[in-house]
């Protein structure tokens, strides 16, 4: 990690801890059971191995939070910034312990409880809870977290903003070429190593559609040659200090040959599609309820006679995890607030032809949005 990084505070932490004990209490629960993950991560800091020993933070409505550890996990556990910073008790368990007994002794009151567990806790430890606490009652954390989760506090925002630009700098890299005669593999190999060289920690994705691929929103990389007169799309992203980066841009490789350049129906979809994007983006203010954000994108799309060529939803939250809540889509009446971060990304795919998708992370501001990817989006015609 280097210095010019803004990192969570541990002040932060104790507030995520209280804001969760006060909304499990309005949740009605007794207590909050989180397993590895994002939300493990957003509540103490710690970025937990996913292992078949269980970890677990519990953090009761009333009294105070405890991380149970094994014990070979002590020291990474110890650490973390909410057990460094003495906002959470570290119980540890030997290797012949059985955890859910501990667990049992720190929330199962007379052998029940109204409990909340992590959305993504393994079910061999939650059925391991049924049995350890059979008279509790187990609900999902997320109806209680989502509501801080959603809502980025400035740090969150400065972190996404950066992994926005790192990734952006890795679309610049690879327009400048070279591209064609490469398998789209080949290229995707390239753009993970330029991930992680621009301060990522893991390439989680990049997919590389070519010609008729890029018509297909989730290709991947295959092993086809890229050539001269085709769109390249490029969707890609990884972890940056546990916030993601996702962004989409395509080339036209052109070989350096005027004539290899887009054809009219190519420009015409790219058109709609960019004005689509972009009206969709202008739309993400508060109040707005997130299905509305869709709605302007896909109105521009369907009168462009492309309706059925848009498939998927127009946008996900963004944060600790690639995609969470809120997400762009039919049926999602939750209003946008100031905080939230997600994507844009309007597409329009002619099967068997070739597609295009446009996509930036946008964070709603308390007047607008705030685009934190700044490649441009025109379609950018290159020699490839
Ligand atoms: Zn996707
Ligand atoms: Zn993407
Ligand atoms: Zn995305």
């Amino acid at each position: 990690m280097s210095g010019s990084r803004p990192s969570i505070s541990v002040e932060r932490y104790g507030d995520r801890l209280r804001r969760a004990a006060v909304a499990a209490g309005r949740h009605e629960r007794d207590a909050l059971l989180i397993g590895v993950g994002a939300d493990l991560r957003y509540l103490a800091g710690y970025d937990a191995l996913p292992l078949e020993r269980l970890t677990m933070l519990v953090v009761p409505a009333v009294g105070t939070p405890t991380l149970v550890v094994p014990r070979l996990e002590s020291l990474p556990a110890r650490s973390c910034p909410a057990v460094a910073g003495l906002l959470v008790e570290l119980v540890t368990w030997d290797e012949t312990d059985d955890p859910m007994l501990v667990l049992a002794e720190l929330v199962g009151s007379g052998g029940s409880g109204r409990l909340a567990v992590s959305d993504r806790l393994w079910a061999s430890f939650l059925l391991g809870l049924q049995r350890a606490i059979p008279g509790a009652t187990f609900s999902l954390a997320s109806v209680i977290l989502r509501e801080l989760r959603m809502i980025k506090d400035a740090d969150e925002i400065e972190l996404l903003r950066l992994a926005a630009h790192a990734a952006d700098r890795v679309i610049a890299e690879m327009a400048a070429g070279p591209l064609i005669g490469r398998t789209e593999a080949d290229v995707a190999a390239e753009i993970r190593r330029r991930l992680v060289a621009e301060g990522h920690e893991t390439a989680d994705f990049a997919i590389v559609g070519s010609g008729p691929n890029s018509a297909s929103p989730h290709h991947g990389a295959s092993a086809r040659l890229i050539r001269a007169g085709e769109p390249l799309l490029l969707d890609i992203g990884g972890p940056f200090d546990g916030y993601g980066s996702d962004v989409t841009r395509v080339l036209w490789l052109t070989g350096g040959d005027p004539d290899q350049g887009p054809d009219a129906e190519y420009r015409r979809l790219y058109d709609v599609l960019y004005e689509a994007q972009a009206e969709g983006t202008a739309a993400a203010r508060p109040g707005v309820p997130a299905e509305r954000v869709d709605a302007v994108s896909r109105a521009l799309i369907t009168a462009a006679g492309y309706g059925p060529n848009f498939f998927h939803r127009l946008g996900h939250g963004i944060g600790l995890e690639a995609h969470e809540e809120p997400y762009l889509v039919a049926g999602n009446a939750e209003p946008l607030a100031p905080g939230m971060a997600f994507s844009i990304e309007p597409g329009i795919y002619l099967e068997g032809r070739y597609g295009a998708r446009i996509e930036d992370i946008v964070v709603c501001g308390p007047s607008g949005p705030i685009v934190l990817n700044e490649a441009p989006r025109e379609l950018l015609v290159v020699p490839g």
